[in-house]
């Protein structure tokens, strides 16, 4: 996309975004392409090396092998050392300016609150790999306070509490959706003014409703993607590009119509 055309669809998102109250991001793995976690579901994606089948919830929790397998990979991808990108700060910032409702994500990365937006400001339709929980309990510990545990020997880790099984605060493949994330998510996308999807190709159900509930309830949806969405005909502008060069682009713009000098 050359320079001039990104320019007019940047300046069509800072207008949205200045002359909207309502505004909710919504992303999905294109955003954290970036930060060089490749999508799960693409070519060279965890999902092309492992068969999703092999990792359902159910299997994690009938079949000792299959929890010996995924604690074996919970270090495939070194989260902790994964950081956030120029969208994810963009995002934040917007928080910042008091131009954000809330951001709900499909990715587990846990970026968003690593870039600085607050916890209560942003919903994990899919979970989390930062902590890991007792599917008993409820108890929760920190990613890096497990990884100690498998350093020091330790297969499958269990509850010290009650002895429960322990998994990472992700939602496997066969597992419910979370019910309070859920909801909230589909409150906030249907009170919205403006619905900003970044990085999503919106195919990943039922994540990808929220922008149906959204343009349902008379919100603006805004996309930006690299390839296109089966919602690109009802947005008021799409943008087929990165999402770090475009929302960038987007935060300068709209601290410059703030009168807010660029940092
Ligand atoms: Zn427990």
């Amino acid at each position: 996309m050359d320079e001039a055309a990104l320019e007019s669809f940047t300046e069509a998102i800072a207008c949205l975004l200045i002359d909207t109250r309502r505004v909710v991001v919504f992303t999905g793995a294109g955003i954290s392409t970036e930060s060089g976690i490749p999508d799960f579901r693409s070519p060279g994606g965890i999902w092309t090396k492992y068969n999703p089948e092999d990792f359902t919830y159910q299997k994690f929790i009938s079949k000792p092998e299959t929890r010996r397998l995924t604690w074996q990979r919970f270090r495939d991808i070194p989260w902790t050392k994964v950081q956030p990108n120029a969208a994810h700060f963009a995002v934040a910032e917007m928080e910042k300016l008091g131009k954000l409702d809330c951001v709900i994500t499909q990715n587990v990365d846990g970026l968003h609150r690593l870039a600085g937006n607050s916890a209560d400001r942003v919903i994990e339709l899919h979970g989390t790999v930062r902590w890991v929980v007792c599917l008993n309990c409820g108890k929760r510990w920190p990613r890096e306070e497990i990884e100690g545990w498998l350093d020091r020997g330790v297969e499958i880790p269990l509850c010290d509490s009650c002895g429960g099984l322990l998994k990472s605060a992700t939602i496997s493949f066969g597992q419910a959706m979370p019910v309070r994330e859920t909801e909230e998510a589909e409150e906030r996308s249907r009170r919205c003014d403006l619905f900003i999807v970044i990085g999503s190709s919106l195919v990943v159900y039922p994540a990808a409703y929220m922008p149906v509930y959204a343009v349902q309830s008379g919100a603006k949806l805004v996309i930006i993607n690299r390839d296109p969405t089966p919602l690109d005909s009802q947005a008021a502008v799409v943008v087929h590009a990165g999402a770090g060069d475009v929302m960038t682009e987007v935060l300068e713009n709209v601290k410059a119509k703030l009168g807010i000098e660029r940092g």
